[in-house]
């Protein structure tokens, strides 16, 4: 995309009508799905043409139609909430849910129901976070998420990441955002400044489409890796956007390019009207398998599933192995062909 942005953030259906993105005859249906779910486009994701960015963001009729199994807490953040703001469900890290606030709300979100404009950590609930980490040394990550971590002020930030490497526990500190994305030019080189701290920041970039990867969004990547902040990226499968094979190539192509690592690609949660999204797991496991063999090993993420309850995320495959007897194995190559293996 070229030539200048708009000036502002899209957050209502006026808004999309005026700028032709929706249609006006929809205007009362959508009026009922964004009283649901929040609707905000960025400046640069208000990108036309762009089907597959549009579809992440542009509120749909669909969206009503709330399924049996969709749960509220799909991931299951909430069995696990030492204290406010935390989500300790794997020993050695945890989640710090800094700001429920976005740059975009995306229609397929797990945590739909608890973004929204306002919510930051307040004051007393962070030096809750601080007591609990200092109490469990065995805490060596802290992963920044929310809401979008980097939609804080950069003061808040600085103060925040200040605080948190003062103990000594925490080696790693995880960003997981769609800022360099979604609003590029807050990747500051101020605010990459913030990150130049004693445990080492990461940053996982949520990105689901090539188109997503602007000159914008390449120049804050580039400001980032400058930096010494190595990036990983988490790609949600979804219908309708980018759940096919040549897509999900030029996306993973573009980020390697860009020096970003996939890391995950998300099956689609079940959070509430978001069915229109999903597809089966044999159809996620069937892309998988074209593009194995056909990108680089680096440009593969791994394809896993939240179980729903908050029991964590695992690969699910596709399989390449299959246990025949004892020590006795089927693999299968990338091509499809089958190949016996034995354990000594
Ligand atoms: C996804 C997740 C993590 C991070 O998992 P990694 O596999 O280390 O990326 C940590 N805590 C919770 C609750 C999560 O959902
Ligand atoms: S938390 Fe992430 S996926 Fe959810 S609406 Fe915000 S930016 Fe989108």
């Amino acid at each position: 995309m070229q030539g200048a942005l708009p000036a502002r953030a899209i957050t209502g259906v006026d808004g999309l009508i005026r700028d032709g993105l929706v249609d006006a005859a929809g205007r009362r249906v959508l009026t009922e799905v964004g009283e649901a779910f929040r609707i905000r486009i960025s400046p640069a994701m208000q990108q036309k043409g762009a089907e597959g960015v549009l579809a992440q963001f542009l509120p749909d009729a669909r969206e009503l139609n709330i399924l049996p199994e969709e749960l509220v807490d799909p991931i299951g953040d909430d069995a696990h909430r030492p204290v406010q703001g935390l989500t300790h469900r794997y020993p050695d890290r945890v989640i710090l849910h800094a700001t429920q606030t976005c740059e975009v709300y995306c229609r397929f979100c797990f945590r739909r129901e608890a973004v929204g404009e306002t919510g930051q950590l307040a004051e007393d609930e962070f030096l809750r976070v601080l007591a609990y980490l200092r109490d469990h040394p065995q805490i060596w990550e802290v992963i920044l998420t929310g809401g979008d971590p980097l939609t804080l002020s950069r003061r808040r930030l600085a103060d925040m990441l200040a605080r948190l490497s003062e103990i000594p526990s925490v080696q790693v500190i995880r960003f997981h955002t769609r800022i360099p994305v979604v609003a590029p030019e807050r990747i500051t080189d101020d605010l990459v400044q913030a990150m130049q701290i004693r445990p080492a920041v990461w940053l996982v970039v949520h990105t689901n489409h090539a188109d997503e990867i602007t000159p914008a969004a390449e120049a804050a990547f580039r400001r980032l890796t400058r930096a010494g902040v190595p990036l990983l990226s988490q790609t949600v499968l979804l219908k309708g956007v980018n759940a096919e094979p040549d897509l999900l190539e030029q996306l993973f192509r573009a980020l390697i390019r860009n020096r970003v690592k996939p890391y995950y690609l998300h099956h689609p949660d079940l959070a509430k009207g978001t069915g229109h999204f999903r597809l089966t797991i044999r159809e996620g496991q069937a892309i998988m398998a074209a593009l194995r063999g056909r990108i680089s090993g680096t440009a593969l993420p791994t394809y896993v599933l939240d179980i729903p309850g908050g029991h964590g995320k695992v690969p699910i495959g596709p399989d390449y192995l299959q246990e025949e007897g004892p020590g006795r194995w089927l693999v299968t190559d990338p091509q499809g062909g089958l190949h016996d293996y034995r354990d000594l």
